[in-house]
């Protein structure tokens, strides 16, 4: 169309280079398995670590929200918005966290966005991990703060920016709690020691991490017995919660605060009842059935397994999250392709979402898998792996 040749010029050799996607269609919900173009397959590719999103707790809950109170809120929390039930579940979320108070957010996106581009100013400097998630970035390109990148994990060159930004006001030191390309996990003790000596905040992302680590998947806080000693708690509701939203958990200040001036927060629709109420009972169902984390790690344990003795490179992940890495990025799309032939879904990740040359096909096991899928999975990814000279 007229006024775009220059974006269908890009796209075009999106398409020449072999990295443009389509978007996939699920046919079913989302199960460990689920069914693309009339077929049906193992899924792979999805944050649903603990199979919630099919739970029937939480379809219960959320029909019952929309019995109770309909099908949307018809405001942002500031105005009308705010119901009996966002207040529950944020006090339901605190007290899980072991933490003064929490706020729920739209995505998990938008609560990285909303705190950091809001409780920072220009006296004060944000430290971020190098590979912390977009939406961090994002938050941090809309403060006025100064910014220092670290490299990945490097502690000495944490330690470094806190000793050159001794003048700041405030320093908030950023980090996912799990990297969601990798799988690695942030060395928050190290992290935590190195802000009490500088007298710097810490805040973690725990999107990854929230209901897969941690008692009861508390998160990464929990899983290092650091309740106290981190300031700021952020994570998603849309991925082991297996619904929609993020939510930000730390002192009382910073959430009347963010009410106030965090701009995704003030200026979006709140939640509607089918999300907020399953949300509740999702995190109910974590304190009922923590057998679902325990399969959830014994599954990831035997996938890794399974792969690393076939041969394939699954980095440095410690976490559910098995990254199968490929190099090119039009070699990780092909053998997404030939993984799904063989009745796998696994997606291949390229640049921009990671670097050039070290796309990958990234999995994820949940505890819904029966180990006789994860058996079927590992089969094809021996196969697909060896047509294509991975192994
Ligand atoms: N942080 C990290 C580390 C993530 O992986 C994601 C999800 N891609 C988010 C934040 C955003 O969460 P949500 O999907 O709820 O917006």
């Amino acid at each position: 169309m007229k006024g775009f040749e220059r974006l269908e010029k890009e796209i075009q050799q999106w398409q020449e280079n072999g990295v443009y996607r389509p978007l996939t269609e699920l046919e079913s919900d989302q199960g460990s398995k689920v069914v693309i173009d009339g077929r049906e397959v193992i899924q792979l590719s999805s944050n649903n670590y603990l199979g919630l999103t099919t739970h029937p707790r939480l379809k219960k809950a959320a029909l019952d929200g929309v019995e109770k109170y309909g099908a949307g809120t018809g405001s942002v929390r500031t105005i009308a918005g705010t119901f009996s039930m966002h207040e529950e579940f944020e006090r339901q979320l605190a007290d899980f966290k072991h933490t003064e108070a929490a706020l729920v957010f739209q995505s998990g996106f938008t609560a990285n966005v909303g705190v950091i581009a809001s409780i920072l100013g220009e006296e004060d400097v944000v430290i971020s991990d190098a590979l912390n998630h977009a939406s961090i970035i994002d938050g941090i390109r809309l403060t006025k703060a100064g910014r220092r990148i670290y490299q990945h994990a490097d502690m000495a060159d944490l330690e470094k920016a806190l000793q050159e930004t001794q003048t700041a006001r405030t320093r908030l030191v950023i980090t996912d709690g799990v990297f969601s390309m990798d799988g690695d996990m942030a060395p928050l003790p190290d992290i935590v020691e190195l802000c009490e000596k500088y007298d710097a905040l810490v805040m973690v992302d725990d999107a990854h991490a929230s209901g897969v680590m941690g008692k009861n998947g508390r998160g990464t806080v929990d899983h290092f017995d650091l309740h106290g000693r981190v300031h700021i708690q952020v994570g998603t509701l849309s991925k082991a919660i297996g619904v929609l939203g993020g939510y930000v958990a730390g002192p009382k200040a910073l959430r009347d605060y963010l009410i106030h001036r965090a701009r995704p927060f003030l200026f979006s629709t709140s939640h509607p009842p089918a999300v907020t109420e399953a949300c509740r009972e999702a995190i109910q169902v974590l304190l009922d059935e923590p057998e679902l984390i325990d399969k959830l790690w014994k599954n990831t344990e035997f996938f890794k397994n399974g792969l690393s003795r076939l041969g394939f490179d699954t980095g440095k992940s410690v976490t559910p999250i098995t990254p199968v890495m490929v190099g090119t990025d039009s070699l990780a799309m092909k053998f997404s392709d030939a993984l799904l032939e063989e009745g796998v879904y696994a997606q291949g990740i390229a640049f921009p979402t990671v670097p050039r040359d070290q796309a990958r096909v990234r999995t994820i096991v949940t505890a819904a898998h029966a180990r006789e899928e994860l058996e079927q999975a590992l089969e094809a990814f021996a196969r697909a792996g060896q047509k294509l000279g991975i192994i």
